[in-house]
């Protein structure tokens, strides 16, 4: 998915649900939701661990206030250089797809309204508020 096709493919979505692997597309996803206004369940694994984000365009701050300060070109952990726990997979796909239910059955309310990392190797979970401090300096959002 790059920029060239994602509108044909997500265009008509209600709600997005992503598993790719890198942040270039991950910032395409976040841009073309924010702009149609779709909610976005962003999910990400490396090695043992994974994060989920929802991301609602005007409601949350966005992939770009959490991630933009990252270096152009930062590749991170991903599973070309970092393996991954197969099982991590499944935990963070779950996560995503009950958030995207609450959603979609009427229960915005009830969603995760701050990162959510998981490592299932040492066993953590951590909810991480995401700074708000930077309201209305986020290029994408403006949040
Ligand atoms: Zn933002």
């Amino acid at each position: 998915m790059g920029r060239d096709n994602i509108s044909e493919i997500i265009k008509d979505s209600d709600i997005v649900i992503d598993g790719t692997d890198n942040f270039e597309t991950r910032f395409i996803i976040n841009q073309f939701c924010l702009e149609k206004g779709i909610p976005w369940i962003y999910g990400s694994v490396a090695a043992s661990y994974g994060m989920v984000f929802n991301i609602m365009p005007k409601k949350s701050p966005c992939f770009n206030c959490i991630f933009g300060s990252l270096p152009e070109n930062f590749v991170g952990e991903n599973s070309g250089n970092a393996g991954i726990l197969n099982t991590a997979v499944n935990v963070i796909a779950s996560i995503q797809a009950t958030e995207a239910l609450k959603y979609l059955t009427g229960h915005p309310g009830l969603m995760i309204n701050e990162l959510a990392v998981i490592d299932l190797w040492n066993f953590s979970i951590e909810l991480i508020a995401v700074d708000k401090s930077g309201k209305g300096k986020c290029a994408v959002c403006s949040y």
